[in-house]
């Protein structure tokens, strides 16, 4: 059999894939693309963003107002409590500057922010039909500049001898093939979807965790590497987290099963009892750390409970809220102890303080002599009819990934670089975030290391 040959073999098929093979195609490369996912999966994690954070100096037909890389700087410094890798950091923002021409030659349109997205109108474009429709216009650009794609094929394995990667062995359905190669570049996202990988770092309670994007992302690439030699950093723990409705599926139940009515009422654990402030900040600001709150609970699940007068004031679930005229009713609805949970809502209420409710602000209502207290937006929970949804931890992806340079080029045990492997997006997104998470930002950093790779590896190929 004649063993295929390829300039640039891409593994992965979501936002930081496709940008390095056009990239690569449009430097001359030839290029194969394989996605795990078939078809219509096609697009990782990546089918269910919606915007992408670009500093820009002046507002512009979808941006409110200018975005210096300055500010984007000091905004990634906070979330990541100055755990980046500076020079790298300070080049993905620059260079993000760029993305919004390059993405709009490769068709992707963009749109206002609508209302109720985290108030980022300013800082983030807004793709036009959202993640999938970004997809399309990279998949349809890709293909015109004579990218090979092939669906429900998964890496398996790179032979890699020195720091080279020299063939990468791809399996579709029963069939495995070794594919002849000049650059390998790893853009297969995190491990998330991999739940014995999850249960190593967080134990047996990871079965409970529901994952918000694909379930092909088993990090199954990220292994190889780390296997194979090449330096990889980040703690397997940490992951972006929110709480989401506890009846969401298992896999790729996107953004919609975000569930933000936490600030408006009180969330009880299976024991009945409060764990953690609801209203200590504005919920943009918290939402990401509540999928970590509710895996420390026991069994892994939450409960929020609010009333009347907060059920039309966020963002409805598709799933409709248990409903019942009593606290006590709608706890054992839940399964928890109904006397239990109404004595907790009743000590809540009676702690309460202050008369001037405004969830757009930090307001003073909150609650005195709790052992938790509640910081803003505490008012009784006594209007029936009452509301509760269930919670549990949604992993939006994971950080471990590759150490990678400023040419994307994948770092060895041995510190150096890797002779013709590169990495982009969330596979080695722990560069840039040790820990925390900036709305947007990693479809800046699939994008920004998506076209380096892909021109770093076209250049490989030619010499
Ligand atoms: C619900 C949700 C909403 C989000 N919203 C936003 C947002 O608005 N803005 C933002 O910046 N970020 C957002 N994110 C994060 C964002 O999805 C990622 O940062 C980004 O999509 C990562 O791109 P990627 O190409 O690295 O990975 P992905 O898009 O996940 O793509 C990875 C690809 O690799 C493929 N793959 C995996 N293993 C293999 C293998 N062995 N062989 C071949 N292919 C393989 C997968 O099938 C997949 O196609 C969101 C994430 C989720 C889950």
């Amino acid at each position: 059999m004649t063993v295929r040959n390829y300039d640039v073999l891409v593994a992965g098929g979501g936002n930081a894939a496709v940008c390095a093979a056009i990239t690569a195609a449009r430097d001359g490369a030839s290029v194969l693309l394989v996605e795990a996912a078939p078809k219509f999966w096609r697009g990782g994690n990546t089918r269910h963003t919606r915007n992408c954070r670009i500093a820009h100096d002046s507002a512009n037909e979808v941006l409110t107002g200018p975005y210096p890389v300055e500010e984007y700087m000091e905004d990634l410094l906070r979330v990541t409590d100055g755990e980046t890798d500076m020079k790298l950091a300070q080049m993905t923002l620059e260079q993000s500057k760029d993305l919004w021409d390059w993405l709009n030659e490769q068709g992707v349109l963009f749109q206002p922010s609508m209302g109720g997205t985290l108030t980022l109108s300013r800082t983030n474009a807004f793709f036009l039909g959202g993640g999938k429709a970004m997809l399309n216009a990279l998949y349809r650009t890709a293909l015109s500049l004579g990218v090979t794609v092939e669906y429900d094929t998964e890496v398996i394995d790179v032979d890699i001898v020195d720091g080279f990667a020299k063939t990468v062995t791809v399996q579709k359905g029963e069939d495995t093939e070794t594919i002849s190669i000049r650059a390998f570049i790893a853009a297969s996202g995190g491990f998330e979807a991999n739940i014995d990988w999850l249960k190593e770092a967080w134990g047996p309670s990871a079965e409970n965790f529901l994952i918000r994007g694909t379930p092909y992302n088993k990090g199954r690439v990220l292994r190889i590497m780390m296997d194979r030699g090449v330096q990889i950093l980040g703690d397997p723990k940490q992951c972006h987290a929110v709480a989401i409705d506890g009846r969401a599926p298992k896999f790729d139940g996107g953004l919609i099963t975000r569930l933000d009515c936490v600030p408006f009422g009180v969330v009880v654990n299976a024991n009945g009892e409060r764990f953690y402030d609801e209203g200590e900040d504005f919920w943009p600001k918290r939402y990401a750390i509540w999928g970590r709150l509710v895996a420390a609970q026991p069994e892994q699940v939450g409960y929020v409970l609010i009333d009347e007068k907060s059920i039309n004031s966020f963002m409805p679930s598709p799933f409709p809220p248990d409903k019942a005229d009593t606290i006590e009713e709608l706890a054992e609805i839940m399964g928890l102890d109904g006397a239990k949970v109404k004595a907790t809502v009743e000590e809540f209420n009676k702690a309460c303080r202050g008369t001037n409710f405004n969830h757009n602000e930090h307001d003073d209502c909150h609650t005195e002599g709790l052992e938790i207290n509640k910081t803003h937006w505490a008012r009784p929970i006594d209007k029936p009819p009452f509301y509760g949804y269930s919670l549990r931890p949604g992993i939006t992806f994971t950080y471990l990934g590759v150490k990678v340079n400023s040419d994307a080029r994948m770092i060895m045990a041995d510190g150096k670089p890797s002779g013709n492997m590169f990495a982009s997006g969330e596979i080695m997104a722990g560069n840039i975030l040790g820990k925390g998470y900036l709305a947007g930002i990693g479809m800046t950093i699939g994008s920004v290391f998506g076209r380096i790779a892909g021109r770093e590896a076209a250049g490989n190929a030619r010499n």
